[in-house]
This record gives structure tokens, sequence and C-alpha cells, in this order.
């Protein structure tokens, strides 16, 4: 695992188009891995809930294609023999307790990553992150998304002191999710660029060919180009951080 990992892709896998152009732009851009919902836990059932396995194996093919590897976020224990071809898998931050998932996950020896609950506290998340060492598995990314608190011009908010406060605590990596947080496109570059100053060890970001029309998340949506701009910056960030 590199010092420093990008992470970017659309919220959920829609097509195989869909996927191809965001695939083909993201790694142009530099990305270390590929992100794509198959299986969207969403708080509406009346929502787009993804593609299921369909939305897997279209991820693998990206996988081929593109040589890059895949994040997925796997919902349920049973899912693990069908979640074979992805490479990290996510625990969503409303799944961040699902304490036999995390058991489960403990037992593989796939890398995990694991997204901190909005309403969960560092110590929570560390203690979720110690089911899945318990069962023997030690490749787990800690993922800082945003706390639910009482602003509401931002999606959530997002807690950039967790980053310290986990590294000061473990040797676990920390990456942070400035697309959820922010909720809107538009803050995305600041909180991604304060992340990464504030020593976060990668970011995870959602992008969309078409940001307007997307089935899930739109308005938190990079489009290509924005992406890859904000790319560009933030190995700049990264560069200048070496340097402390
Ligand atoms: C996601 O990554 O698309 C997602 C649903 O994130 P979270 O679990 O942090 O809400
Ligand atoms: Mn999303």
């Amino acid at each position: 695992m590199k010092d420093f990992i990008l992470i970017a892709g659309p919220c959920s896998v829609e097509s195989e188009q869909q996927l191809d152009i965001i695939c083909q732009e993201v790694k142009k851009a530099g990305v270390d891995a590929i992100r794509g919902g198959a299986f969207k836990p969403r708080t509406s059932p009346y929502d787009f809930q993804g593609l299921g396995e369909e939305g897997l194996k279209l991820l693998s093919e990206a996988k081929a294609k593109y040589n890059l590897p895949i994040v997925s976020e796997i919902v349920d224990k049973s899912q693990i023999e069908m979640f074979q071809d992805v490479d990290i898998l996510q625990v969503g931050a409303k799944n961040m307790q699902n304490f036999e998932l995390l058991k489960a996950l403990g037992k593989t020896d796939k890398w995990i990553l694991l997204k901190r609950g909005f309403g969960n506290t560092v110590d929570e998340l560390l203690n979720s992150a110690e089911y899945i060492r318990q069962g023997g598995n030690e490749k787990i990314i800690l993922c800082e998304r945003g706390i639910r608190s009482f602003e509401t011009s931002t999606r959530f908010t997002l807690d950039l002191s967790a980053i310290p406060v986990i590294k000061s605590r473990t040797n676990m990596k920390v990456i942070v999710d400035p697309s959820h947080a922010a909720g809107k496109s538009q803050y995305v570059r600041s909180l991604a660029l304060a992340a990464v100053a504030a020593g976060a060890d990668g970011l995870i970001v959602e992008v969309h060919n078409k940001p307007k029309e997307a089935l899930c998340d739109g308005k938190q949506a990079l489009s290509c180009h924005e992406f890859s701009k904000l790319a560009h910056d933030v190995f700049a960030m990264r560069d200048l951080m070496k340097e402390f």
C-alpha cells in the first residue's frame, strides 16, 4: 500500500458506458483505485439501490481494462464470496457498527475501508476497527466522512481533527471523503486540500461524467474535468506536506 492513496469514481455504478468514461478520466488524473457502489444502502427505499451483482461485474471488467484496484461497499457478510474480485471492501458509515459484518471481514485477507458513522465518536470507530483486527485482518484503512452537527449548509460536518487524533492513537491509514461531508460539489476542493494539509493518508472522491444526471449523490459529484484539476492540486499539497 502506497503512503498516499487517491481513490475516485462514481457513487454508484450505473452502466458500462458511465463507468468506462469515468475510469478513463480518473486514471488519467493519476488515481490509485476506482470506487463504485453496487449495493447502495439508501435512506429511502424508493431511491436507486444500485445495480447489485451486475455492478460488481462491471467493476471487475473495469479493473481488468484499466489495471486499477477497485473499491466497493459491502453491506452484508453473506456477500463476501460475491466480492472476491473487489480489492478494497468498503464498510459504509451506516454499517460501521454492524459487528457481525466486521467480524466476518476480520477473517478475510482483503483490505477493508472502514468509514466513520456520522453519529460515532473516534473511539467507537477504533473499536469497530478492533473487531476486524481481532479476526486476524490488519489491512484496515479508516475514513473520516463527516459527522452530523447542527450545521445544515453542508451535508455533514467534516471532522478534520479526527485525522491527527486517530494518527496519534493508531498506525492505521486515515483517509478522508470530502464528497459526502460537503454534499455539494463546490465545497469538495477546499475540504479535500484541507484534509491533506491535516495529514490525511489519502482521499476518496465522488466523480461523475454527468453529475446532473447521476442516479445517486449527483450534487456532490465532481465532473471529470473538475476532478483532474483537483487531483493535480492534491498531489502538490501532498508533496508540500512531505517537507514538513
Ligand atoms: C458512499 O461512499 O457512497 C457512501 C454511501 O458513503 P457513506 O457510507 O460514508 O455515507
Ligand atoms: Mn455516495
